[in-house]
């Protein structure tokens, strides 16, 4: 699998699946979720809340994956996953690998090869960009799937170059 980081805007990326940031209300937020129901429209609000209505009553488990249609967007499909907000008391980093490998397992089940990621958690959730960076590029170069590319989206110089750095520290499988 290809590991491509680009530094812009993931509602632009025209690729299989977008990953959103979302919550596990599944009805919209701040930030990236909050950009992909803007530019995707009410079609993917409507299709999370019937998502909601039914398989997800309780909400979007943090570190579960759900797929929804991506509108207007230029991308295929929405995969919604809820990323754990950080914490300094207890280790949940197991979680926010689990964000990444439900993703990819999602992607599989849509048969998709290209999907497109946002830095999960490291918005509002709190999680410091170095070490998202470190157990997202883990968890997904690790994962058994058949997505040929993993783009990350960063938002921003400051996150572009913490991925790449810690992309080029990174021991690859080849
Ligand atoms: P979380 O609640 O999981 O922390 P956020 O959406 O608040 O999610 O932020 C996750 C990351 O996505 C942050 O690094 C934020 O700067 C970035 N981000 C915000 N908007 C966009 C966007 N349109 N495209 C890509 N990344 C974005």
């Amino acid at each position: 699998m290809d590991i491509t980081l680009v530094m812009g805007d993931i509602t632009m990326q025209e690729v299989d699946a977008v990953v959103n940031a979302a919550n596990s209300s599944l009805m919209g937020g701040a930030g990236v979720d909050g950009a992909i129901h803007e530019r995707g429209g009410p079609a993917i609000l409507e299709e999370c809340r019937r998502l909601r209505d039914t398989r997800y009553a309780e909400g979007l488990p943090t570190g579960q994956a759900v797929a929804t249609t991506a509108g207007l967007l230029p991308a295929t499909w929405v995969i919604h996953t809820v990323g754990p907000v950080h914490s300094r008391e207890e280790d949940r980093s197991e979680l926010l690998a689990s964000c990444y490998r439900e993703s990819l397992k999602v992607a599989d089940e849509l048969g998709v090869h290209v999907v497109a990621f946002p830095a999960i958690s490291t918005g509002l959730f709190g999680w410091p960009m170095d070490d998202a960076a470190r157990i997202a590029l883990g968890a997904v170069s690790a994962a058994e799937t058949s997505v040929r590319e993993a783009r990350f989206v960063l938002f921003g110089a400051p996150a572009y170059a913490v991925f790449t750095d810690a992309l080029m520290k990174f021991p690859r499988k080849s």
